[in-house]
């Protein structure tokens, strides 16, 4: 069979080959960004089954994403066929729920329990702490929910947690973190941390659940094995088994790259793959060295960076794709001069023809710097996609409809159950609200249950009781639509419907609440895709609501991100979701001493380290063009502060670096910029008043008075005409005909690069 397989060998280095033809004892393949690591996975997987005989069913694959499984499923496919499909290639969240399906009931579950995301966990974490009577001020629900993650990552149940105690707040922590896992296994609910925790737990309490999943995967393979935290350590050590057994352990292919860990928050754990020999004791090492997706200008600066880093191997990684570009750097005025030379320049290259917008990267370190680049994109009519930041599923008119969808496929969800039952408003109080929740504790059964038992809740006034009645009614009857499976998308309609939500938001006056409408018609139509959806060959039939909601509640940021051949657009992100993806330009933004590294790093030694992983990832995304960048000024919670360079740039050997545009000397006058390209006719020339720096920002420039019917001239586009002006203020927009340039929307707040005829 190898010669069938042998193409798929072909376009790999020696090292790379040997990882992909290993066989046996378990295999590590640590390398720096950029060597192939992922290819190695891909390769390897085709390679078992093209080579080596295996079923796609043997096979299980972890990526960080779900848009990485995906993509991972495609290539493979391409190589071996539309059999590829029946593998197992997911997140370990994704990975979990599936196996919690099947075998919930084994853990005195039942298997249509709802997953709880970090905010449905922070309303049952307040509600358990008032409960609890904690003050809220000393022990936010924030805090709390922190430290339980913490616990569950580190596998710790609360028994343990309550045993381990030494002072007042572990104290509090475990006897918040003991009500809420009661609280989640009678709302039938497992949030996040369980889905690895309470997996562990059952492999490790149910050996014949256990040997069932290690009979079937006989290869496990696991992507950026160095953002693992202890809970998928040990889940991947309970999948392969250990030797000795009755049935040997499964084939282990890790693969990583300790520089890259930055999810340290979330527990992960370097010492996954610094130990990984010691843990497997009979375990292969590859190292890969060269690097095939950036020039050795970029690559060297990457070294330089992470070299400071004390306590890590070092590793020799080189490019033959020579020197290339020098990293371009930029010191701006503020941020907003920042982002116009982010667009200026990406103007330039695309204009010149060298890349197209998909090409192009903007990485900052936190979403919220993603607004002034979202500000001048739109004025200048570039288009662009933010990848996370206040994601669809976070509306709230989104999380209520959902919350009436989860109580429809699961009564016991008191956390959704509770979040709609008055919304609408139809006249069931909090005091209402809180009499049935007190009965039901009392009497030690759901809330759902106690809504039906409405003749024993004490103290309910007979409104109240009328409301309840029509609520738990209307419930019952869009109840049959799910045991008759109808299609989530028809449910969903009815939900709207029934529940008068619809009609309350089309009467509204609230112009937001017609972007709440639009929001729920898209949620509409995903939900229609989704019922129309091909099921993957071998994929267990599910009934469309509850499969519909696990998809929803396992999106991440990363699985919204373009995709490079589909969409013209120019992605924005932070660099922790850019970790694994490789852009041919990128533009690394705000390199400032407490913004990067952040803030809370600069006295933390071990945070200084993750953030300069950081920095390794962000400029090993790129592959021919790197630049650099920060502002002088940048308002940070409203108000102005003049920030130092970043000590990663000072890092960085300078005679790697092209600086366009450097701090002006103190008696330079600030107000004499060379930014932009004023010669060359760049959207920075012409009809462009930039306030002084110092002054007021460009967004307190009074807004340029248009009307329709008004002739202009636009930097970009032209000539046009304009056809429509909405909106006032900072929100002031004018449809504009450019003729041949097409009708362009534009914002009309602050510098516009265009002048009225
Ligand atoms: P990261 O650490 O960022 O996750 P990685 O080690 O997973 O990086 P890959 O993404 O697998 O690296 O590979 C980086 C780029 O190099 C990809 O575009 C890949 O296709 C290319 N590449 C890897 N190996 C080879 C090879 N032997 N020949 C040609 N191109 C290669
Ligand atoms: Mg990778």
């Amino acid at each position: 069979p190898v010669s069938r397989a042998g193409h798929l060998l072909d376009d790999l280095n020696p090292a790379q080959r040997r990882a992909v033809e290993h066989a046996g004892s378990p295999l590590l393949v640590v390398a720096g960004a950029g060597s192939g690591k992922t290819r190695v996975l891909t390769r390897r997987i085709a390679y078992l089954l093209a080579a080596r005989d295996v079923h796609p069913g043997q096979i299980m694959a972890i990526t960080f994403t779900n848009k990485a499984a995906a993509e991972m499923k495609e290539r493979v496919a391409d190589m071996v066929g539309a059999r590829a499909r029946s593998m197992w290639v997911s997140t370990f969240h994704s990975m979990c729920v599936r196996v919690m399906r099947r075998d919930a009931k084994t853990l005195g579950m039942s298997s249509n329990f709802s997953i709880y995301d970090s905010d449905d966990t922070r309303r049952l974490i307040t509600l358990v702490a008032r409960d609890l009577d904690l003050d809220p001020k000393k022990y936010a629900a924030r805090t709390l929910a922190v430290h339980i993650s913490n616990l569950k990552n580190e596998l710790v149940d609360p028994e343990t947690a309550t045993a381990q105690a030494t002072n007042d707040l572990e104290r509090r922590v475990a006897e918040v973190y003991t009500v809420y896992q009661r609280r989640l296994a009678e709302s039938n609910s497992l949030d996040f941390d369980d889905l690895i925790m309470r997996t562990v737990e059952l492999l490790q309490r149910f050996p014949e659940v256990a040997e069932h999943y290690r009979r079937r995967f006989r290869h496990v393979l696991v992507d950026e094995y160095q953002d693992t935290n202890h809970a998928q350590y040990t889940l991947v050590r309970e999948l392969v088994g250990k030797a000795g057994g009755e049935i040997p352990p499964a084939e282990l292919c890790v693969v990583g790259d300790a520089d890259q860990s930055i999810y340290a928050f979330r527990g992960a754990t370097i010492r996954n793959i610094v130990e990984f020999e010691r843990d497997y004791p009979d375990a292969t090492t590859i190292l890969l060295e060269q690097n095939y997706r950036s020039t050795q200008n970029i690559l060297t600066a990457a070294n330089a960076v992470i070299s400071r880093n004390p306590n890590r191997r070092d590793k020799s990684l080189w490019s033959d794709l020579g020197e290339g570009e020098k990293i371009v750097g930029y010191v701006a005025d503020n941020e907003h001069d920042e982002a116009a030379f982010v667009a200026n320049e990406i103007d330039h290259l695309v204009d010149s023809g060298e890349v197209n917008n998909s090409e192009i990267a903007v990485f900052y370190r936190t979403n919220n710097q993603s607004r002034v680049f979202e500000e001048i994109f739109i004025r200048l009519g570039l288009p662009y996609r933010v990848v996370g930041g206040v994601r669809f599923y976070e509306r709230r008119e989104v999380r209520d409809a959902l919350a009436y969808l989860r109580t429809l496929a699961n009564p016991e969800d008191t956390v959704s159950l509770r979040r709609i039952l008055n919304v609408p408003k139809r006249g069931i109080g909090e005091r209402a609200e809180a009499c049935v929740s007190a009965y039901a504790e009392r009497e030690r059964i759901s809330f759902a249950a106690a809504l039906r038992d409405l003749d024993k809740v004490p103290m309910l006034n007979p409104r109240s009781r009328n409301a309840i009645a029509g609520f738990v009614e209307m419930m019952d009857e869009l109840g049959e639509m799910v045991a008759r499976e109808d299609d989530v998308a028809d449910i969903l309609e009815a939900v709207l419907e029934k529940t008068g939500y619809r009609t309350e938001l089309e009467a509204s006056e609230d112009p937001q609440d017609h972007t709440r409408i639009e929001n729920l018609n898209e949620l509409v139509t995903v939900a229609r895709e989704f019922t129309e959806l091909e099921l993957p060959e071998g994929a267990d039939p599910v009934p469309s609501l509850p499969a519909f909601l696990e998809r929803v509640s396992l999106v991440a940021d990363a699985d919204s991100i373009p995709d490079a051949e589909s969409d013209g657009v120019v992605t924005l992100m932070t660099i922790h979701t850019a970790k694994g993806l490789e852009y041919p330009v990128v533009f690394s933004t705000g390199w400032e001493d407490g913004v990067f590294p952040h803030m809370r790093a600069l006295g933390d030694p071990a945070e200084l380290a993750e953030e300069r992983r950081l920095a390794y990832v962000g400029i090993t995304r790129a592959q021919r063009r790197l630049y650099l960048s920060r502002a002088l000024v940048r308002s940070a919670w409203g108000q102005p502060s003049a920030n130092p360079a970043s000590r990663f740039l000072d890092e960085i050997p300078q005679d790697l670096m092209d600086w366009r545009r450097v701090e002006p000397s103190r008696s330079a006058p600030t107000a004499a910029t060379t930014w932009g390209r004023s010669a060359s006719g760049g959207i920075a020339s012409r009809g462009l008043s930039r306030p002084a720096p110092g002054k007021a920002g460009w967004k307190d420039a009074p807004a340029m008075k248009l009307e329709v019917g008004d002739r202009v001239t636009h930097d970009k586009y032209g000539l046009g005409r304009v056809v429509a002006v909405d909106g006032a203020g900072l929100r002031a927009t004018a449809t504009i005909d450019f003729g041949g340039s097409g009708t362009v929307r534009l914002m009309l707040i602050g510098s516009v690069p265009m002048t009225k005829l």
